[in-house]
């Protein structure tokens, strides 16, 4: 069994991408071609049931499971039951709900104190969970094991935290010098969360193919840690869009029965996995910086889920690149899988709020992934691209309806 070393906890050291990645760093001033990917990506109906196995494969003896109050109700029998036939002794420790540098450090301490030191963490649950999970197991040196029990990010396959103030505002991005060593994606358990969730992830996932190609035929395009993208990762990128494309309304119909079916299966892969190394290693461009800006504006941040924002950032990425075709194909996708495809969908009206799409704009040029556009980009020229993806995006809707919409946001 792994032994945690003492000095951990607050004291620990960030990990500086540029210190390994930058030219400056490397020998013979290269950027070299990165794929970023957990150890092992684990995805079917039931698999959270076999959590004691899995855990056999890093080794681990006596785990911490970090669980939201919901989510020991819902899954902490379960947990301990499979923990208990794999001879796993298991801590449990409740997640209040907040992703900060403060509730990072209390678990990690608290852990620190067990009679016999925890030689893996398992988080299951919402991004903020995974992410402080992740966050104590790179500061106690052990694998990061990582369950959500939603398809609505491309977050869990990520060697990165999300990190908020204790009142709920984003603060910074934490990364790790690796990825999880396992993630573990229960497809019923994804498939009885409420449909908006997988349309959401369904948005996120959409983004990165287009997002990819943007920084991969940039030379200049860097990916989440300076890198460059290799093919590997861009190919699984166009293989997340194609996939996305061929299973997406099926999958919706589906899961609205909390059903899996094939095409369920392979959103949720879609969504988590090859979105997951997609991003990761290919890098971000337009349709995050919009998603980031709308965020600057409160009722969206607290009534749009992250995918919905993406899927408006993504219809402006592609009008601004003058790719007006694709947009309308991605558009179409949107509306029959019940994402927004015009501003009116986020209770915005360009008549109306001129000066917050401003202020949008504004803050989503700021943001470094601005830079893997082959252009330069400026407040007006987003703003200008995001007024013609809104136009689009009406035809699109007066054409194909608006039914799938309502249906996930239950009106
Ligand atoms: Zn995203």
């Amino acid at each position: 069994m792994r032994k945690v070393k003492k000095d951990t906890g607050s004291k620990h050291e960030p990990f500086m991408p540029d210190k390994v990645f930058s030219a400056e760093a490397s020998v013979n001033k290269i950027i070299p071609n990165v794929l970023n990917t957990p150890q092992k990506y684990i995805q079917g109906d039931g698999v959270l049931g076999n959590l004691g196995l899995y855990l056999g494969l890093v080794g681990s003896g006596h785990t911490a499971v970090l669980l939201s109050g919901g989510g020991e109700k819902r899954f902490g029998e379960m947990v301990s039951q499979s923990l208990k036939r794999s001879g796993i002794a298991g801590t449990l420790v409740t997640f209040p709900g907040e992703c900060s540098f403060e509730e990072i450090e209390r678990v990690t301490e608290l852990l620190m104190k067990e009679r016999t030191l925890v030689d893996s963490i398992v988080a299951i649950g919402g991004g903020k969970c995974l992410d402080t999970g992740r966050g104590v197991a790179h500061r106690l040196h052990v694998p990061a094991v990582i369950c959500p029990t939603t398809a609505s990010t491309d977050a869990p396959c990520a060697g990165l935290s999300a990190i908020y103030f204790s009142d709920g505002k984003f603060r910074d991005v934490e990364l790790y010098p690796l990825n999880p060593a396992l993630v573990i994606v229960d497809t019923r358990i994804a498939a009885q969360a409420p449909v908006r969730f997988i349309v959401s992830g369904m948005g996120d996932a959409m983004a990165t193919w287009y997002e990819a190609r943007t920084c991969f035929q940039n030379p200049k395009g860097k990916a989440m840690l300076g890198t460059r993208p290799t093919i590997t990762s861009v190919a699984i990128a166009e293989l997340c869009a194609d996939t996305l494309y061929d299973n997406g309304v099926k999958a919706v119909e589906a899961v609205r029965d909390s059903q899996v079916n094939e095409s369920v299966e392979r959103v949720v892969e879609a969504n988590t996995l090859m979105s997951g190394i997609g991003f990761e290693s290919c890098g971000l461009a337009t349709a995050h910086c919009v998603a980031q800006g709308l965020t600057v504006i409160p009722s969206l941040h607290k009534n749009y889920l992250h995918g919905e924002m993406v899927a408006i950032g993504l219809m402006t990425h592609l009008v601004l690149e003058g790719k007006d075709d694709e947009a309308h194909k991605v558009g179409a996708f949107f509306s029959s899988v019940g994402l927004p495809a015009h501003l009116g969908q986020m209770s915005l009206n360009p008549e109306r709020d001129m000066e917050t799409l401003r202020k949008i704009c504004k803050a989503a040029v700021e943001l470094p992934f601005i830079q893997n556009e082959p252009f330069d980009v400026s407040p007006d020229s987003l703003l200008d691209a995001m007024l013609n993806a809104h136009k689009l995006g009406l035809e699109i809707t007066r054409s194909f309806g608006d039914a799938a919409y309502l249906a996930v946001h239950g009106k």
